[in-house]
């Protein structure tokens, strides 16, 4: 079979996913270890009977609904390929603007925390930019650890130290910047039901008080391991940005500002808080 007509036809089989195009290309080139590019390059090639059969398994998985991240094992996020598999999230592009917001306001050699790191994708963006900073990032899940760890490793990235710890509960020392992108989808959310979510930790995804619960322990925690004049991040729902503001004036956080994403949703908060020690 040639390159383009089994494109042509997983596009076919995979027309509920939202992306069947794009996810026939990737998971093509995926089997033939080669870039997408290569398959635009030479649409007339013959793909060899063990790669077709490669291809066809992943396509069968795909039309189930497993995500194309956990079918490649990789996804990128601010240009690092990440390994990824369902221990954690996959990584969001709308993450990335926590990223963004974080390096404008770091130091180039601040303490950084990361809660709940998952693959590692925040911490090891922002450990990438900044090599004098001190980065420290901890998740619940010992597999989370391993992963963040595992891409560390394949990353080359040195200045990042990754733990096990429920929140703050194994942290030490205070910090510059502390970044979370935590649970926030509230249990009974129809969001839940669809698409890659399915196929994720709920640990990751759900959190109690209507999707709120952990960013309110994140956020009255925080306060003790925040250098003064330190800043928070915390990503959220699009429809949470007012109550996460309520939340930090509750606990005299400033200079309360919420980001928005890609799409123009509110997606990230950001304070500092002074101490009055
Ligand atoms: N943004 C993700 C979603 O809506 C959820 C991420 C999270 O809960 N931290 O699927």
């Amino acid at each position: 079979m040639r390159i383009d007509d089994a494109l042509v036809w997983a596009q076919f089989l995979l027309s509920g996913s939202g992306s069947p195009r794009l996810d026939a290309e990737v998971l093509l080139a995926h089997v033939l270890e080669k870039e997408t590019i290569y398959l635009m390059t030479w649409p007339e090639r013959d793909i060899s009977a063990t790669d077709k059969a490669s291809f066809e398994a992943l396509v069968e998985q795909r039309i189930n609904g497993v995500p194309v991240a956990h079918l490649t094992g990789t996804r990128e996020f601010w240009s690092l390929p990440l390994k990824v598999n369902n221990s954690t999230l996959i990584p969001r592009p709308d993450t990335e603007i926590l990223v963004e917001t974080a390096l404008n306001l770091c130091a180039s050699n601040a303490a950084i925390l990361d809660l709940g790191t998952g693959s590692g994708a925040i911490i090891l963006a922002l450990a990438s930019e900044l090599p004098q900073a001190t980065c420290t990032a901890v998740d619940f899940s010992e597999d989370a650890v391993s992963l963040a760890r595992e891409n560390a490793t394949l990353l080359k990235i040195n200045n990042v130290s990754i733990a096990q710890s429920n929140w703050f509960d194994n942290v030490q020392g205070t910090f510059d910047v502390i970044v979370s992108n935590p649970p926030y989808i509230a249990d009974n959310d129809h969001h839940l039901k669809k698409g890659d979510v399915r196929f994720e930790p709920l640990s990751a995804l759900v959190s109690a008080e209507n999707g709120l619960a952990d960013i309110r322990l994140i956020a009255e925690q925080a306060i003790r391991y925040l250098n003064d004049n330190g800043y928070l991040l915390i990503e959220h729902g699009f429809e949470q940005g007012s109550a996460v503001r309520d939340i930090f004036t509750s606990l005299d956080y400033h200079n309360i500002n919420t980001i928005k994403d890609y799409g123009d949703n509110d997606r990230v908060t950001v304070a500092t808080y002074k101490s009055i020690k």
